[in-house]
């Protein structure tokens, strides 16, 4: 057989080497910012568009670099942060493997002007696709500017397999959160399209976590210091109320870089065990300063996973160093957590701003005047249904009509109206409904009983009704005596202006957005005041995760939360009246099998599967 094997091209390693390193825009800017920092600049700027795709432009005011240094940072392995292999077991800068020049140039089109303080005349270089183009000698200023364009623009794939603009600007504004919060003591400005997104000056940490996040994360923020042999903390928690739903302020920095641990992460969420509702998430901002030699930042090439020497130790002392915060600055609530945590506002609710009596909406109305032992999860349902409780009725006289939702499309079609209208004759001959462990409804039909799973067919029901609302447009609001303040971060409320078309259809009414502030002058009946922040939240934290692309998956991912977050959950306990319903509501909807989410609604048990069991 002849010789099959070939050495690459050198253009084709490179395009290979640089998948490694470069993902996605944010791995750019990521790069170009450490390479700042490694070059001591005091003032750095960057400069995106059209999430990073068009371009990416850091300037930096650092020490710069020779005409021949300048032409060699292209080449792989060049760098100029370690010489010998024991180098890299105490490393104080954030490169060292000298391929992230080399890397970019390889698939994108980058142009760089550096100069030294030593010299006068600075050198301006060219490169597309790992070519040189051009370099010349130039006047600029003291420092470093790379502009890099056209990123991927020799790998289709890779510029196709590229998320929507909003999404690869969301994770360069997580890059730039990471390496800003590690260095308060660089000042960092960041220009998004044209606009000024960040102008953080020179600060202390705790400033430098407001600038970013916001002015009313101040009064959220407790210290946490503890100084050890092994390890160094400091930094900020954030008090347990003001856990949220999504992850977002979540960060480790291990000697002033942003590191992810998950086994850290734990130590911390046991410290705050207890203290936050399950399904939110403490925000904490701490940094651990730690001997270089007992830290291995090596493991990973993207660089924010590392090994530490002395996991465990570090484990205990984080957790009992955050311990101790919580309870020195007393904000360990005495709440009886042997509580049935059912009945209990959810802790994120406490200590919210008072609130209007609900029974102002529709104060002439209430379905459970006849009921004796009225729960508070009762009245939940009663809540979310108050959009219209004729309609639950309408539902018993005409259970497939419900205004105007029959021709419209919903995501899952999987019963035809046959199937449909067979079981509300089916329905028709209800008997009595009763709730089993807090969790299912059943009731009775001719061949048997359907056994409905609360909490899904309730998603089912309020996706529907928030889908046909955001479609026709027609969703009545309640407004408020007086507005909400409620803040947020900078890119949260980018988030909000994106999908505040479809908030308005849903029935909220915003006011004055200003860089911190959202204004809510009015939200859906079905929504009460106490929850507008954590509806808000839940909605951020899962366009964070997951951003619709067109307006149709805007609507439905939209529909999909509130439906989620508003939903009666299992451990509620529903009156009778509401059972009844339940079940009606969700016959009525176009989807009656499958909840938003794929999962099943209800099985039904017929006579004859009973029968088999008691042979
Ligand atoms: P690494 O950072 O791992 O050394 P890079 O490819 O990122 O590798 O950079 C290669 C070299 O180029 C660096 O070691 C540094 O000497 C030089 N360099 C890169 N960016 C800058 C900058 N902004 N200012 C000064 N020197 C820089
Ligand atoms: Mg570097």
């Amino acid at each position: 057989m002849a010789d099959i094997i070939r050495l690459l091209p050198d253009h084709v390693a490179n395009q290979i080497a640089a998948g490694e390193v470069v993902q996605r825009p944010a791995s750019v800017v990521k790069e170009l910012l450490e390479n700042a920092i490694d070059a001591q600049a005091t003032e750095i700027k960057l400069i995106v568009k059209d999430g990073g795709k068009t371009l990416i432009q850091v300037v930096d005011n650092g020490i710069g670099m020779s005409g021949t240094d300048a032409r060699l940072s292209f080449e792989r392995h060049a760098t100029s942060k370690i010489e010998k292999a024991e180098d890299l077991f105490n490393l104080s800068t954030k490169g060292f493997r000298g391929e992230a020049l080399a890397s970019i140039a390889a698939i994108a089109h980058v142009e760089m002007m550096t100069r030294t303080g030593e010299d006068e005349i600075g050198t301006h270089i060219k490169i597309e696709g790992s070519k040189v183009i051009s370099q010349e000698v130039a006047v600029v200023p003291k420092g470093t500017s790379m502009l890099v364009k056209h990123l991927f623009f020799n790998i289709p794939a890779r510029r196709n397999f590229l998320k929507s603009d909003q999404v690869e600007f969301r994770h360069i504004t997580d890059e730039f959160h990471r390496v800003a919060l590690a260095h308060p003591q660089i000042s960092f400005c960041f220009y998004n399209n044209g606009g000024e997104l960040f102008n953080l000056p020179e600060n202390d940490f705790r400033k430098r976590i407001v600038h970013i996040f916001g002015r009313k994360s101040n009064e959220k923020l407790v210290p946490v210091t503890e100084d050890t042999q092994v390890v160094k903390i400091s930094g900020f928690i954030q008090k347990p109320e003001f856990a949220k739903k999504s992850r977002g302020e979540q960060f480790f920095f291990a000697n002033n870089r942003f590191i992810k641990s998950p086994y850290l992460h734990h130590a911390v969420l046991g410290a705050f065990d207890g203290l936050i509702r399950p399904g939110t998430h403490p925000g904490y901002f701490l940094c651990l300063d730690v001997d270089p030699a007992s830290i291995d930042i090596n493991i990973h090439p993207t660089k924010t996973e590392v090994k530490f020497d002395d996991e465990h130790t570090l484990y205990a002392i984080l957790k009992s160093s955050v311990k101790h915060s919580l309870g020195q600055f007393n904000v360990i609530p005495a709440l009886d957590f042997e509580q049935d945590q059912n009945l209990e506002t959810p802790y994120s609710y406490k200590d919210k701003g008072v609130s209007l009596p609900k029974v102002s909406v529709d104060a002439a109305f209430n379905p459970f005047q006849v009921v004796e032992h009225k729960t508070r999860v009762g009245q939940h349902y009663s809540k979310t249904s108050t959009k219209g409780w004729e309609n639950l009725y309408q539902g018993f006289e005409t259970p497939i009509n419900r205004d105007g939702a029959s021709n419209l499309e919903f995501e899952s079609e999987t019963i035809n109206g046959s199937i449909f209208s067979s079981f509300n004759e089916q329905l028709d001959t209800i008997g009595t409904t009763f709730q089993l462990r807090k969790k299912y409804i059943i009731t009775t039909i001719k061949s048997g009983m359907v056994v409905i799973n609360q909490s899904r067919a309730h998603q089912r029901i309020l996706y529907e009704d928030f889908l046909k609302n955001i479609t026709i447009k027609k969703a009545v609001s309640q407004q408020l005596l007086f507005p909400l303040s409620l803040s947020f971060s900078l890119d949260e409320i980018e988030i909000l202006k994106e999908i505040r078309n479809n908030l308005c259809a849903v029935g909220f009414v915003f006011g004055t957005i200003d860089e911190n502030v959202v204004e809510i002058k009015g939200v859906p009946v079905i929504v009460t005041e106490s929850e507008v922040q954590m509806v808000m939240e839940q909605l951020i934290a899962d366009y964070q995760m997951e951003v619709a692309v067109d307006s149709f998956s805007q609507s439905d991912m939209l529909a999909k939360t509130l439906a989620k977050t508003l939903s009666v959950k299992t451990g509620e306990v529903l009156d009778e009246q509401s059972q009844t319903a339940l079940v009606n509501d969700l016959f009525a909807c176009k989807e009656t099998t499958l909840s938003p989410f794929n999962k099943r609604t209800y099985i039904t048990i017929t006579e004859n599967d009973l029968d088999r069991k008691f042979i």
